[in-house]
């Protein structure tokens, strides 16, 4: 098992850390890969991260590159994106070149119906939200992202009445209601055309683990990701060794 974090946030998007802080941190930490994976969407409601232009993006990843040999840390430059609803990625040959590593995660969903605050469990939303991740599943990319965590329920939720924790419960018992066997069949037949990895995103410890059982039943590979913010979570993958460690499932990890 190699201990590799691929999927990280700098200041460059959301994050708190510089990337030189990211991998000065990785290298403490003895890991032997990481993927700094900011956020790049020209589609995303959140401006900061829409307004990102290209060269902005190569430049960082020139920085990354750069900084990552000199100091000898093994670190790929990713990206991380929501496709559109047919799962197809955004973004121009040149950012497709470039990037070592792919992250598409379901941000937001498509959805003309009207969402009600409070109505979390909106059958006709998240039957909308399946079909968009078995489309990105099917689609292009290198990872697909925290398919079970981080649901996109904000919309539902009244405003600052939730805490992070209360959220991802919230997550939680969504995927339990709606995620079930039959679209966890297809969610795989549709990885195994692609030959896409899934996450597993060690903030919320999620996909559940008899989804990540079946996933590795049909040797699906799996990256780990921490999702970090802080410079503190870089490198939180235990959740993740551990649960390849107990299937034995080293061989499906995600390397690059
Ligand atoms: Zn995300
Ligand atoms: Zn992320």
């Amino acid at each position: 098992m190699k201990r590799v974090d691929y999927h990280l946030h700098s200041t460059f998007s959301d994050g708190e850390g510089s990337y030189k802080q990211i991998i000065d941190r990785a290298k403490k930490l003895g890991l032997y890969g990481i993927a700094i994976t900011d956020h790049f969407d020209a589609y995303d409601e959140n401006k900061r991260t829409s307004s990102i232009t290209e060269e902005e993006l190569f430049n960082h990843f020139d920085n990354i590159r750069y900084y990552g040999q000199k100091i000898g840390q093994r670190v790929l430059c990713g990206i991380e994106t929501c496709t559109d609803f047919d799962g197809n990625l955004r973004l121009s040959e040149e950012v497709i070149k470039n990037a070592d590593i792919i992250i598409t995660s379901p941000h937001y969903v498509e959805y003309d119906g009207k969402l009600i605050q409070g109505k979390f469990y909106d059958k006709d939303y998240w039957e909308r939200y399946k079909e968009k991740v078995i489309n990105m599943a099917r689609g292009k990319g290198d990872i697909l992202g925290h398919c079970e965590g981080y649901l996109p329920h904000e919309k539902l939720l009244i405003p600052n009445t939730t805490t992070f924790e209360q959220r991802q419960q919230l997550s939680m018992k969504i995927a339990d209601r709606f995620f079930d066997n039959q679209y966890i069949e297809r969610f795989i037949g549709a990885l195994k055309e692609s030959g896409k990895a899934v996450e597993l995103h060690c903030i919320t410890h999620t996909p559940r683990e008899w989804v990540i059982e079946k996933l590795f039943e049909a040797k699906i590979p799996v990256s780990i990701g921490s999702d970090s913010h802080t410079l503190s979570q870089v490198g939180d993958i235990d959740w993740a060794i551990n649960i390849l460690n107990k299937y034995n499932a080293g061989y499906l990890q995600f390397i690059k």
